[in-house]
C-alpha cells in the first residue's frame, strides 16, 4: 500500500515566471502566516496561515512543469509569502522533495519563524534576507514584534553558511539617512556570506488590498521614496560597505600572517 504523507502547508499563490525572488527564471510559491505586521507590508492577504491546501507532492509536481526554464542562471523555486519559515515541515519535506529533482531553492525570510532553522537550511541554496530594522525598538515600531527571533535565525545563517542575499526596504523617514545607513553597515557586518545588497524603494502598491480588507493603512502620510534618491544612497551605501569589507579583508590576512 502506498504510504500516505500527512503534511500539508497553506499557500497562498504560486507566481510561474519569477524574475525578481532570486537568480534566474523562478517559480514563486507564496506561502501563508507571517506574525510581523511590518508597516509598509503589500501582502497583508497572507498575514493569517489559513486552511492546510496543498501536500509537498502537489508542489513539487507543479513546479517540475517550469523545471525547463531553471536551466539559465541558476533559476529554480523560491519560497516566500507571508513567511515561509512559519510551516517548517512542510517547507522541509517539500525542499526534500525538490532536491531530488535537483532544483535551486530560494527562501525569501525575514527570518522569523519557529525554529528547525538548521534543518531547513540544509536545503535552502540562497537566502533572500529582509533587514527590517536595525534597531531593537524600532523593529518593534515597525514589525509589532520583537527582534528577537530574527536574530536566532541570522546565527543558524550563520553557522550555515549559506550565501545570502540582503533586501533592505527604505522608507522616507526612517531608513534615507545617515544614522541608519551606518547601523546597517555594522548589521551586515556580523552577516556571513553576503553576495548581494538590494535597496528596495517603499511603495504604496499595497494600499487598495488593505482598504479592501478593512484595515487602516499604516503609512498613509508617508509618501513614497523616490527612486533616484534610493539609487544614490545605494551607491554611497554600497561604497562604504565594500570599503569595511576591505578593511576586514586585510585584517584577516593580517592576523593570518601574524599567526
Ligand atoms: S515579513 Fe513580509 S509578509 Fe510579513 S508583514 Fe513583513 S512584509 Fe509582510
Amino acid at each position: 500500500m502506498k504510504k500516505c504523507n500527512k503534511i500539508q502547508g497553506s499557500i497562498d499563490s504560486i507566481e510561474s515566471m519569477g524574475l525578481v525572488d532570486g537568480p534566474g527564471i523562478r517559480t514563486v510559491i507564496f506561502m501563508n502566516g507571517c506574525k510581523l505586521r511590518c508597516k509598509y507590508c503589500h501582502n497583508p492577504e497572507m498575514w493569517k496561515l489559513k486552511e492546510l491546501n496543498t501536500t509537498p507532492e502537489d508542489i513539487v509536481k507543479r513546479v517540475i512543469r517550469n523545471k525547463p526554464y531553471f536551466s539559465k542562471n541558476n533559476g529554480g523555486v523560491t519560497f516566500s509569502g507571508g513567511e515561509p519559515l512559519l510551516q517548517p515541515d512542510f517547507l522541509i519535506e517539500t525542499c526534500k522533495l525538490l532536491k531530488k529533482e535537483n532544483i535551486h531553492i530560494a527562501l525569501d525570510t525575514a527570518g522569523c519563524g519557529i525554529g528547525k532553522y538548521q534543518e531547513i537550511l540544509n536545503y535552502i541554496d540562497l537566502v533572500l534576507l529582509d533587514i527590517k530594522h536595525t534597531n531593537k525598538q524600532e523593529y518593534l515600531n515597525l514589525t509589532s514584534y520583537p527582534i528577537d527571533e530574527s536574530l536566532k535565525f541570522i546565527k543558524a545563517l550563520n553557522d550555515s553558511n549559506k550565501p545570502v542575499w540582503i533586501r533592505q526596504v527604505i522608507v522616507p523617514g526612517m531608513m534615507d539617512n545617515e544614522r541608519y545607513l551606518e547601523s546597517l553597515l555594522k548589521t551586515l557586518k556580523k552577516i556571513k556570506n553576503i553576495q548581494r545588497i538590494d535597496f528596495l524603494p517603499y511603495h504604496k502598491l499595497g494600499r487598495e488590498k488593505y482598504l479592501a480588507l478593512n484595515i487602516p493603512y499604516p503609512l498613509e502620510n508617508i509618501p513614497e521614496m523616490d527612486k533616484e534618491k534610493t539609487s544614490k544612497l545605494y551607491e554611497e551605501f554600497m561604497n562604504q560597505y565594500k570599503t569595511q569589507k576591505n578593511r576586514n579583508c586585510q585584517e584577516s590576512e593580517y592576523k593570518h600572517t601574524e599567526n
